[in-house]
């Protein structure tokens, strides 16, 4: 069943008349692609309906990714591809003279996560089905995604993100699959005629959790996932009690915004409102699902796998937990056994203000009988653990202490899996972070390094390279991504290498259009493009990238005729609404920017582009774009990083402490294809523990950075008095928490490196060819393998949804 350019003209004539009622000539970009989006709807909805259908008559076990965020990046593209019919769309459009291009554009790019997580949770979403796995996306429908980010006067203005506007075609309400969610009132138990407890609820708010489904559509094999967000609603039935427009605002608000803090945690109730609205919903709907196989209790771990991306979805555990006891009636001891066999938990962070906690009297308030669950498997695992372990051990594993309940203990304690997210992440966290619960259940723990989904961004967004790789060793790769090796061994080819070149060339040339036409910055595409971009975080330290701009600038200041490799630098990241030093360090980079560009004694030897609004769409235009990936964090910091593993398969070279996945990336490309410096990970805790770290001794003894330093405070950077003073304190009179000082003398020296390299373009390539040929092993195929195969224990379904699907096809 091939689809032909004239099947598809047709079809999507006949779906833009229905929509629209008019000829469809004269349409604008967004009509198009709603129309677009429809007909591709239609297309896959037997493979929706039939992947359903095989999981359910087969009784297969599916996994249940619960996050807080997805952060899909456009989707219109990426159907089109994973329904293999990508070309033909955009040939039928072109016969009818419409530009696939700018109807694929019209799509609003929905920011419903901050960063990293996010977009791994939608890297996985696209990996789980393409290896036709049973996986289903379970999180919040927020009405408004992440601010969006304008510059004025070089500060961060946030603005509403009302992506909802012009409606979102992929998603299907089903309003019959809503379910109640029960918040604040009181839970008193009372025995029931069987001598059970069962908790009696008075004075509860109910509110209605709605879900929308979006089909996470696998790569060429006919397999439609499934991923529900939901939004909060009145219940019809209750209307009468919310008199007004505040008590209604009160329940829309719980969907109503995606919350802007990346790492740092706000204490806020209505993010603890909206975390278990969503567990809730999810947990309630999954338990309906099993109760139609009419299976016995004891088989819910053998059909259900629930993942716990970061804390957020942590109330997974005591909800289930609610469910199987008050509502099924199983004793405790049976309810546990299968809690913790379904539940598994993914650890983000080491950053100790990220460790997300919660007041007692909030969780008491808001979720009474959830509290008192929690309150019950907390004082169980002290009973269970006394015996065994000193009480100072077991008293630091407390899932409730000092007023507050610990999510990260919650869900160590009620998974049967944690996961770190790279080698080094892992090893922190068993030795140092989680040390005490390492020793308590070291069969826990386990590592599955993140990855990227090579369809989104390799073959979507950078069709040049993905052409020169199936030209050289075939298709394959875009399945079976460790087949990218075979790419190594035209690292000697010169004409290979030359038209790497040249694609990377026209890439660099794509991104200057883009900074001339937004930001009217011309830039010299001839230039080395170096890339960082991620959120703003201290930790991140693009504060380091910007003292080595500075040193460059002073450099050509001094001598003007000084022959230096010229430079683009491009920045793109979001800081959290609140938190101020993030703000400032946008600040700093955007006036370093103007001062720069606009210096004629710097000319093109140094340009500095901070694009507005980083997300996903930027994302895929700078990476094919990028020579070098600054991944520059203190060591120790960075749990895993993934834009890393983006730019490395797309022929950019590494510039990198080992931190997170850097090293598995050092590992892969060897040493001599990656450029590493600054201190590592235990040098870190060695001066953290002796305290033997002294910023400013190194201010004073390293006139070049001394001089770097001071242009935030003597008037050479005009207009930033304010954030340079705050910027300067911090290094030089405050220690400097994330050893920018300490690592600057190695960073711009292994910079030195990267400029000679690239003097010599066959060995820049080269270098390049075997970043991208070494990248397969960071597909985010193989990290969902080894989650299917080692923690959720769920089996491809392939041969089981084609064959069905070729069973119940017309004849
Ligand atoms: C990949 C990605 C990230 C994660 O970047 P890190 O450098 O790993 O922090 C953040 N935002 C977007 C839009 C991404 O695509």
């Amino acid at each position: 069943m091939v689809l032909t350019t004239k099947e598809f003209r047709e079809d999507f004539s006949k779906t833009f008349e229905g929509l629209y009622a008019f000829d469809l000539s004269e349409a604008s970009p967004i009509q198009y692609y709603t129309a677009l989006g429809n007909y591709l709807k239609v297309y896959s909805a037997d493979n929706w309906s039939h992947t359903n259908q095989a999981y359910l008559e087969h009784q297969v076990k599916q996994v249940y990714y619960f996050s807080m965020e997805f952060l899909p990046g456009r989707m219109l593209k990426s159907n089109l591809l994973n329904l293999g019919i990508l070309d033909t769309v955009r040939d039928g459009l072109r016969e009818m003279g419409l530009d696939f291009e700018v109807i694929a554009r019209a799509e609003v790019d929905p920011a419903l996560g901050n960063g990293g997580l996010g977009r791994l949770a939608s890297c996985f979403m696209d990996s789980i089905a393409s290896l036709g796995i049973p996986g289903n996306g379970n999180g919040i429908r927020y009405r408004y995604g992440l601010f969006q980010q304008k510059f004025v006067d070089g500060y961060q203005v946030e603005l509403p993100e009302n992506w909802l506007r012009d409606g979102n075609v992929w998603e299907v309400r089903k309003e019959n699959k809503a379910v109640m969610v029960r918040f604040g009132g009181q839970a008193i138990l009372s025995e029931d005629p069987d001598g059970r407890l069962k908790p009696i609820y008075s004075q509860t708010q109910n509110i209605l959790a709605v879900p929308y489904d979006t089909g996470m559509i696998g790569y060429q094999n006919e397999v439609v996932n499934n991923l529900r967000l939901w939004s909060a609603e009145i219940p019809p039935e209750e209307e009468i009690h919310y008199h007004t427009i505040a008590d209604r605002e009160k329940v829309n608000q719980i969907t109503e915004v995606l919350y802007p803090d990346d790492s740092n945690y706000e204490g806020q109730i209505l993010r603890l409102r909206q975390e278990y609205f969503f567990t809730s919903a999810g947990v309630q709907s999954i338990v309906r699902y099993y109760k139609q196989m009419v299976l016995t209790w004891q088989h819910f771990p053998d059909k259900v796998a629930i993942h716990i991306n970061d804390t957020h979805p942590a109330l997974c555990i005591p909800e289930l937990m609610r469910i199987l006891l008050d509502e099924e009636g199983l004793s405790w001891e049976q309810a546990w056994e299968i809690t913790q066999k379904t539940m598994s938990y993914t650890n983000h962070t080491i950053l100790q203000e990220a460790m997300e906690k919660w007041p007692v009297r909030m969780v008491q308030e808001l979720v009474p009988r959830i509290y008192q669950i929690i309150e019950e498997i907390n004082q169980r695992h002290i009973d269970k653990k006394l015996p065994l372990y000193t009480p100072e051990l077991t008293y630091r594993t407390t899932i409730i202490a000092d007023g507050n309940v610990k999510m990260a203990h919650l869900a160590i304690i009620g998974s049967h899996s944690v996961n770190g997210v790279a080698k080094l992440h892992t090893e922190i966290l068993m030795h140092e972070v989680l040390r005490d619960f390492y020793q308590m259940y070291p069969a826990k723990f386990n590592n599955k390094t993140n990855g990227i989904t090579q369809r989104r961004w390799l073959h979507l967004a950078n069709e040049g390279l993905t052409k020169l790789i199936d030209n050289k060793i075939g298709t394959a790769w875009k399945t079976n991504p460790s087949e990218l090796k075979l790419f190594k061994s035209f690292a000697n080819n010169e004409d290979t290498l030359a038209q790497l070149a040249e694609i990377k060339l026209e890439n660099k040339k794509q991104f200057a259009a883009y900074a001339e036409k937004e930001m009217g910055i011309e830039l010299d595409p001839t230039a080395l493009f170096d890339v960082q971009i991620k959120r703003l975080h201290a930790y991140k330290r693009q504060l380091l990238n910007a003292l080595h701009i500075l040193d460059r600038y002073l450099k050509i200041k001094d001598d003007p005729d000084l022959d230096i490799q010229p430079r683009v630098f491009i920045f793109g990241a979001k800081a959290a609404p609140s938190y101020v030093y993030a703000k400032q360090i946008i600040k700093l980079i955007n006036t370093i920017a103007d001062m720069v560009n606009n210096d004629p004694a710097i000319g093109n030897k140094i340009k500095v582009v901070f694009v507005e609004n980083y997300g996903v769409s930027l994302a895929e235009l700078i990476i094919p774009a990028a020579e070098v990936s600054e991944q520059i964090s203190l060591a120790g910091k960075e749990a895993s990083g993934t834009s890393n593993m983006k730019l490395m398969l797309n022929g950019a070279l590494t510039v990198a402490t080992l931190d997170g996945a850097n090293v598995e990336i050092r590992d892969f490309v060897g040493e001599d294809n990656i450029f590493l410096f600054g201190l590592n990970d235990q040098e870190v805790y060695a001066f953290y523990e002796n305290g033997t770290y002294h910023s400013r001794d190194i201010y004073d003894s390293n006139p070049r950075l001394q001089r770097v330093l001071n242009t935030f405070i003597d008037g050479t950077i005009p207009g930033i008095e304010t954030e340079g003073r705050v910027i300067f304190d911090s290094l030089v009179q405050y220690n400097d928490e994330y050893f920018v000082l300490k690592d600057f003398e190695s960073y711009v020296e292994v910079q030195e490196k990267v400029d000679q390299l690239y003097q010599d373009p066959m060995a820049w390539n080269q270098k390049s060819l075997l970043n991208i040929a070494s990248s397969g092993p960071f597909s985010a195929d193989f990290t969902i393998k080894r989650y299917a195969e080692e923690i959720w224990k769920t089996d491809s379904q392939l041969p089981a949804i084609q064959q069905y699907i070729h069973l119940t096809e017309p004849i």
